[in-house]
């Protein structure tokens, strides 16, 4: 498999965040989660646009990498929110 970089798209953070703590729930604000190539420059940096399309400068890098051959793509917490458009285009790939 390609390697990719896991995105997060967010929430607006003007309900969540504390303004004297910052950001604290960062989990309750994942709207969805795709996926993007990373950047063979840069290693560890996505391409400008998700495979579906979205711009990457909207959202959030995750740390996240699959444990092993047939593991989800996305961290498992986020199972229900994955963005199929982006599963597909894995599948494809
Ligand atoms: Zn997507």
């Amino acid at each position: 498999m390609t390697a990719i970089v896991v995105l997060l798209e967010l929430e607006p953070a003007t309900e969540v965040v504390d303004a004297d703590v910052g950001e604290t729930d960062i989990g309750a604000r994942v709207r969805a989660v795709h996926a993007a190539a990373a950047d063979a420059e840069a290693p560890g940096a996505p391409l400008p646009r998700t495979l579906c399309g979205l711009d990457t400068d909207e959202l959030e890098p995750e740390a996240y990498v699959p444990a092993g051959p047939g593991a989800p793509w996305y961290p498992p917490e986020y199972r229900s929110r994955h963005c199929l458009d982006c599963e597909e285009a894995l599948r494809g790939a």
